[in-house]
């Protein structure tokens, strides 16, 4: 399962990835982080079972925490199988099928917004 993780880093503020690790004694894997002096947002994978427990330890960290159930939402009505989200994606989550209709493996994407521009179609976006 995804996490979206946001925070703000004021001052003494603790590492929340490492805190987290720590205390609940689950493994984090991080897909994507930007993390400047003042803030940060990492969406980050854990084991489906234990996403509660790492939401609410991160919560009671500081952090905002959003549990993913999906990656990249695809409106196949709208896609006229063009290609430009193949080429883009740093996940291979895009690719053609025999007959060059779209696939969408959306378990493996991590978020980053780069497809949802680079379509022509406006046929994906974010989820909310
Ligand atoms: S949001 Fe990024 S990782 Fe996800 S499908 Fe689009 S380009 Fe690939
Ligand atoms: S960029 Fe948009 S229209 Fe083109 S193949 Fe990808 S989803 Fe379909």
């Amino acid at each position: 399962m995804k996490l979206l993780v946001t925070f703000s880093k004021g001052k003494g503020r603790k590492p929340i990835i490492a805190q987290a690790v720590r205390d609940t004694g689950v493994l984090i894997a991080v897909e994507r982080a930007v993390i400047d002096s003042s803030a940060g947002e990492a969406l980050i994978e854990v084991p489906d079972d234990q996403c509660r427990l790492v939401r609410d330890k991160m919560s009671s960290l500081g952090a905002n925490v959003r549990i993913l159930d999906h990656g990249i939402l695809f409106n196949e009505s709208e896609c006229v199988d063009c290609g430009a989200c193949i080429s883009i994606c740093p996940r291979d989550v895009f690719s053609f099928d025999a007959t060059f209709r779209l696939i969408v493996a959306d378990e493996r994407c991590i978020l980053c917004g780069k497809c949802v521009e680079a379509c022509p179609h406006d046929a994906l976006t974010m989820p909310a």
